[in-house]
């Protein structure tokens, strides 16, 4: 019921998908997993709180979980001043770091919520 074809995000709190984040108007990026680097998939695998052979090809982390420096900068002249605006592309050793444990729901989940002790808080 929840999959309609869409990507969807498997962060832990996270519910977005394609077609709700569309429909609430959000602009929500659907990230893949980093496969083919191994050493970046493991950090994404450890901040999920993931095993690998859970993961399947399709899954995807949305926006909302990487911080601006996660992203490549691109460099452009705007109104004659050189900004550095954030891109819709990772860079190629980004992982996901903010999460929302304090959800007491953990999306579609089954299995019940772990206890996450040592996350680090992120302000709202
Ligand atoms: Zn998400």
């Amino acid at each position: 019921m929840r999959r309609r074809g869409g990507h969807f995000c498997i962060a832990p709190g996270c519910s977005n998908e394609f077609y709700r984040a569309k429909d609430e108007g959000k602009s929500v990026r659907f990230h893949s997993f980093p496969f083919k680097r191994q050493a970046v998939l493991r950090r994404w695998l450890a901040a999920l709180k993931r095993e690998r052979s859970s993961v399947r090809r399709g899954a995807r982390v949305c926006s909302e979980h990487f911080v601006n420096e996660d992203y490549v900068g691109e460099r452009v002249i705007e109104s004659g001043a050189l900004v550095v605006r954030r891109t819709k592309k990772l860079k190629t050793e980004a992982a996901p770091s903010v999460f929302d444990f304090s959800s007491p729901k953990v999306g579609c989940s089954t299995r019940p919520a772990q206890t996450f002790m040592n996350t680090k808080s992120h302000l709202q």
